[in-house]
């Protein structure tokens, strides 16, 4: 198990919430999580970041009864993978009710607060997602 820093801990799921990638201008991929390079194009690729608009479809979810840390008083929620218009998947958190979702329902994306740290008192907010 990896131990960090509580604001650590929330600048890398800020930075994982805000949907920002990359794209490359030569071939037309979209990267998420962002990379640097274009497995196809390599050093011919032209690499810009790229914010996602965070519509997509729901790929597959899952509830959770038990949360991670930072996640407390959350649970249960729904953990599901998306695949966003531009083709890239990522998981997230699904809001809404696990019953009424099902594979290939379409998302969009909403601004929620993701937790807190009790330490500091400050409150973290990233993009999180609901069926369209
Ligand atoms: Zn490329």
């Amino acid at each position: 198990m990896i131990i960090m820093s509580v604001p650590r801990f929330w600048r890398q799921q800020v930075a994982r919430y805000n949907l920002v990638g990359t794209h490359c201008k030569k071939c037309g991929e979209y990267f998420y999580p962002p990379r640097d390079m274009c497995p196809d194009c390599r050093r011919e690729g032209e690499i810009e970041d790229f914010k996602f608009k965070g519509t997509g479809e729901i790929v597959t979810y899952t509830v959770i009864h038990t949360a991670a840390e930072g996640f407390e008083g959350q649970t249960p929620y729904v953990l599901g993978i998306i695949k966003l218009d531009e083709g890239p998947q990522l998981t997230t958190q699904i809001i809404g009710i696990a019953d009424e979702m099902e594979i290939g329902m379409k998302v969009k994306p909403v601004f929620r607060k993701l937790g807190e740290d009790g330490e500091s008192g400050m409150i973290y907010y990233g993009t999180k997602f609901v069926p369209a």
